[in-house]
């Protein structure tokens, strides 16, 4: 156990705790002074609940000094994306339409949080209602990533990614629509899972497109991973789409590590031209560690893949025009009058409200959405989408008669600068190009760090991705794959960032 119960894993701070080594209050105030000293660099969080937290952790310590069998999590502390409705706790979306509004429900993935005994630090920064790959199109300013202060930390889940490699929580949730958990994982050096559709519930999370929208865990390792992913997944009669099912055994599997005789399959269209030269070196590299480790390793082709980017634009925008109609001014948040109107008629108020509340990619996004559910376009556009989505979902059903598992660079980049992209959403967009396919598709991703590019010395992902419900093999291949990285690097790759708190005690902070 370091010292800094900050930099411990999850594992051993579950382990220490087992024991009552430590206390739950302990490990919380740790992680409320790592805030304090380093969140206002960082801005991974919207939110920060020191009483709640705090009071979750004693009565966890309590329970545990009273003998009570706890989960295997109890008293870990977690933050929470920004996307789920916390009873109680602010929950934004990262949107200003939201500002105010206090839920008075918990999402079924925070309830299992509660119950499994996480102290909840607060809730993680995110893009307005999780559209964008850089936590850029936030209403309440960008976070920023650990690495380098002036770099994106992914999107739209960079508050929780960020939370992660500068040490202010040793786990945190996220939500992956087209790859705002693996794609921010990537560039942090951090892990991210998202899971089977239908695997986690998705009751209580503000839908962005709800046929692609999968809740799911974010940690340091692949083991902190797993355990988390074990206490959010599971049936949810709330969700009509949650599978009914036991979780499939990622813990077991996280631990076992193994990857002899294991089918892996490089997917041919995911890499090449595009890709920095430094993502595609550690990707290759990881792919030959794999191959050391027993794995067998062949090509595959899957090409539809070449066209997800392109439907995925045409169905997210098509859902999310319909599930942001309810942001209506009457029910949440914000209300805004319009500007020398008297007696205004609820139109009015609610095209003001909706003109003051969205930002501008929230309305681009509702604009081609509502442009392409139009009579007379419908067939053309949303409709194509929708034969495309069949395509992919066939190419990944050929591909898993073949290989066990598929692999990929996560992103085609590094982390870029803070603007380089805001002004040119198909950039933006491209981030997520190796990432929507398995959102189409409804299977299982997981980003793990492959490295450091040698052009600019930033983490690079690798991506496993597996066949529907079998969330397992990405834990096999990560852990077998993150140790051997651990021999290749000497350590974890996240211990080679800059030392924040160092920085902020420089600057006086
Ligand atoms: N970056 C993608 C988008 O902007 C993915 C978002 C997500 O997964 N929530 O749509």
């Amino acid at each position: 156990m370091p010292t800094d119960l900050t930099r411990a894993t999850a594992a051993a701070l579950a382990d220490a705790l087992a024991t009552k080594t430590i206390s739950s209050v302990e490990v919380t105030q740790a992680h409320l002074d790592r805030i304090a000293a380093v969140d206002g660099q960082v801005h991974a969080y919207l939110h920060v609940d020191s009483e709640g937290a705090l009071a979750q952790a004693r009565a966890i310590d309590e329970r545990r000094g009273a003998g009570e069998s706890l989960s295997t999590l109890a008293g870990v502390p977690i933050a929470v994306k920004d996307v789920m409705t916390t009873k109680g706790l602010p929950t934004t979306c990262g949107s200003k339409i939201l500002e105010g509004w206090i839920p008075p429900y918990d999402a079924t993935v925070v309830t299992k949080l509660r119950e499994a005994g996480l102290p909840i630090l607060g809730k993680t920064n995110m893009d307005e209602f999780a559209m964008g790959s850089s936590t850029e199109h936030s209403a309440y300013g960008p976070s920023r990533n650990p690495w380098d202060l002036e770099r994106i930390p992914g999107g739209s889940g960079g508050g929780s990614s960020s939370v992660l490699a500068s040490f202010q929580a040793p786990l945190a949730t996220g939500t992956d629509t087209g790859g705002s958990i693996r794609q921010p994982a990537a560039v942090t050096a951090t892990v991210g899972t998202k899971p089977t559709y239908g695997g986690v519930s998705r009751y209580g999370l503000v839908a962005l497109a709800s046929s692609l929208d999968q809740a799911g865990p974010c940690g340091r390792t692949v083991l902190d991973t797993a355990l988390l992913h074990a206490v959010m997944g599971g049936h949810d009669p709330m969700d009509s789409t949650s599978i009914d099912a036991p979780v499939p055994p990622v813990v077991e599997a996280a631990r076992a590590a193994d990857v002899r005789g294991m089918r892996v399959g490089v997917v041919k269209e995911l890499g090449g031209t595009g890709y920095q030269p430094g993502v595609r070196a550690r990707f290759d590299e990881s792919v030959a560690l794999l191959e050391e480790l027993g794995a067998e390793v062949v090509e595959v082709s899957c090409p539809n893949f070449d066209y997800a980017l392109a439907a995925y634009y045409l169905i997210l925008p098509s859902e999310a025009s319909s599930n942001l109609a309810k942001f209506d001014a009457m029910r949440y948040g914000l209300r805004v009058l319009p500007d020398g109107v008297d007696d205004p008629s609820a139109e009015q108020v609610m095209a003001a409200t909706r003109d003051a509340g969205f930002g501008p990619e929230v309305k681009r996004r509702i604009i081609l959405g509502t442009y392409a559910l139009s009579s007379g376009y419908y067939d053309a556009y949303y409709g194509s989408a929708q034969k495309v989505r069949a395509l992919i979902a066939e190419d990944f059903a050929n591909a898993y008669e073949k290989v066990d598992v598929l692999v990929s660079p996560t992103a085609p980049t590094t982390a870029f600068k803070l603007g380089d992209k805001l002004e040119d959403p198909m950039a933006m967009y491209l981030n997520d190009i190796a990432t929507i396919p398995a959102n189409l598709a409804g299977v299982p991703g997981m980003s793990i760090p492959s490295g450091l590019a040698d052009e600019d010395g930033l983490p690079a992902g690798i991506q496993i991705l597996a066949p529907a419900t079998k969330d397992e093999r990405l834990y096999s291949v990560g852990a077998a794959l993150e140790a051997a990285l651990l021999d290749r690097w000497g350590g974890p790759i996240l211990d080679r960032a800059p030392e924040l708190g160092g920085v902020a005690a420089a600057k006086g902070a």
